[in-house]
């Protein structure tokens, strides 16, 4: 008779490493009877998706790093520094996976309001999305605190904690 436990295989795709990335557990019982069980990743991932792609404004959707166009930019130091951040963002796709392993990130920061920051950012998540089949995050600074307070507001409520 096989042996009761786990039999679903733990993967680096679920951020425990309890299942596979399914979000489900295959296990079998004492009885040699088999079944699923949810992984405790998945409560993880409902959180991730309320705050996910669907934040993106309209506007921005379904864009491309050709979308970027430098030429817009009045002064000459203006598409100097635009073509140098396409440049880096074009980088940082490519290499998203070694850069992701190392824990890098990439920051935008631009002392004036408008040069395209957020168009910037959210054609990287498109790329990204695209590119290696991942579901980025897009939260801007402004609304992380009152964001993130608020997930952990609803935590407490749904575990009566
Ligand atoms: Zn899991």
């Amino acid at each position: 008779m096989k042996k009761p436990g786990k039999i679903t295989k733990p993967s680096n795709k679920c951020i425990y490493n309890e299942c596979d990335g399914s979000g489900m557990i295959h296990y079998r019982r004492e009885d040699g009877t088999e079944a699923m069980t949810f992984c405790k990743c998945r409560e993880q991932r409902q959180l991730l998706n309320s705050i996910k792609t669907a934040r993106i404004p309209k506007e921005y959707h379904h864009k491309s790093l050709e979308d970027f166009n430098v030429n817009h930019y009045q002064s000459k130091d203006a598409i100097k520094h635009a073509k140098y951040a396409q440049k880096v963002a074009s980088g940082f796709i490519k290499s998203f996976e070694t850069m992701n392993d190392m824990g890098k990130g990439l920051y935008i920061y631009s002392k004036t309001k408008g040069t395209g920051k957020t168009l910037l950012s959210i054609i990287i998540i498109y790329e990204l999305m695209m590119k290696y089949q991942i579901n980025p995050l897009y939260i801007s600074v402004v609304n992380i605190l009152s964001e993130l307070k608020c997930l952990w507001q609803t935590k407490n409520v749904v575990f009566g904690s």
